[in-house]
């Protein structure tokens, strides 16, 4: 018999409060109901590709009461519950705006099914658009204390931080978490996916490379790398080249450092490999986001993890650093930029929420690199 999945879209369209900061380049705020409907809409598509029954639990624009979404689930006897949101920090775009993707689970629930529904999830999410990864969380929400199923809330993103914000009208970007949501859920049930509407694929790139380890050409070695994540969840550092929290073995805080060995390409994304004043090695990450070189010898070439090379590369560039866009996003490398080139950075840029222009200048190299 079918499982039935009980999906439910967060808040209503005019909720107060749930929308990002005025978004200058946009002209107005995103409500982060345009953002959960339509992941709803494309995971509720893809689950009954899959097989499964679904019920929507807030269908319409309004918000339905908590009360009325789980009783329903209840009734129903759904075997999971889903809840698609988006997060929010002060509600004001700063320097200290946390980003990232995380999922929620019952007090207690970690260690139990909802934690492996949700690990199913993360997994998916994980080789998706490049996000930070907050982890699995234990909360004290309505949906997940007052539902009998396993019920799992995720957080894609976060409505103050703008990058994030603004994925969230990215159509690909829906499309893909709402994909990723129904990979982990048809692992976790055994049922095969069945990619039916076909969404964009993640970037292949990190899929292709995932748990690899590459290591990158860096001038940093010997230099000091610093936190400058200010978040009272603090950064993780690692025992080994992974994202897993399995090798996490601590974490530190806003102004806490090491000194670089080497930089690293792990499952697509940046680490440091660091070593601590006794000379213990650990990895963590080097995504500008969260951490900072300092050094005097480090030349000012060296902020971003490679090096801006200066000019942007478009159509008719030709060189080494093409090659390494092209790696990136996953087209032939012959260090030549035409228009397959270009077509792929605009897919990416698209992606990512940067200008689509098919020209890699600093914004785009920055977030390829
Ligand atoms: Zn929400």
């Amino acid at each position: 018999m079918s499982k039935l999945i009980a999906l439910d879209d967060g808040h209503g369209m005019d909720t107060p409060g749930k929308r990002s900061p005025y978004i200058d380049s946009l002209g107005r705020s995103i409500k982060e109901n345009e953002f959960n409907r339509e992941v709803v809409k494309f995971l509720d598509q893809e689950l009954k590709q899959c097989g499964f029954d679904t019920l929507l639990v807030a269908p319409t624009d309004q918000d339905t009461p908590l009360t009325v979404r789980t009783n329903q689930a209840n009734q129903s006897n759904a075997d999971a519950y889903i809840a698609i949101h988006y997060n929010a920090f002060d509600g004001s775009f700063g320097s200290s705006s946390p980003s990232g993707i995380s999922l929620h689970v019952y007090n207690g629930h970690r260690n139990q099914e909802a934690g492996k529904l949700a690990e199913s999830i993360a997994k998916y999410l994980k080789l998706g658009t490049k996000q930070n990864y907050r982890g699995i969380i234990e909360n004290n929400f309505h949906v997940l204390r007052e539902t009998t199923m396993i019920a799992v809330l995720s957080e894609n993103g976060f409505m103050d931080n703008e990058r994030e914000a603004l994925l969230m009208l990215n159509s690909d970007f829906q499309r893909e978490v709402a994909s990723e949501h129904a990979q982990g859920i048809c692992e976790y049930f055994g049922v095969e996916y069945v990619n039916g509407s076909a969404p964009s694929p993640p970037p292949q790139n990190e899929a292709i490379e995932d748990s690899t380890v590459v290591e990158e050409p860096t001038s940093l070695t010997g230099a000091r790398v610093e936190s400058i994540y200010r978040g009272s969840d603090r950064l993780n550092f690692r025992s080994k080249a992974t994202w897993s929290d399995q090798d996490i073995v601590g974490t530190f805080g806003y102004g806490e450092g090491w000194i670089i060995r080497r930089l690293l390409k792990v499952e697509g994304s940046y680490q440091y490999e660091v070593k601590n004043s006794k000379g213990a090695v650990y990895y963590i990450t080097a995504s500008q986001r969260y951490v900072k070189v300092i050094g005097n010898n480090i030349p000012s070439s060296a902020d971003a993890i490679v090096p801006y090379p200066g000019k942007a590369l478009q159509l008719g560039s030709s060189g080494k650093d093409v090659q390494r866009v092209q790696r990136a996003v996953q087209v032939t490398v012959d260090g030549s930029y035409g228009p397959i080139t270009r077509d792929a950075v605009r897919a990416y840029q698209s992606r990512h929420g940067l200008q689509i222009d098919g020209i890699v200048g600093p914004n785009t190299w920055n977030v390829l690199f």
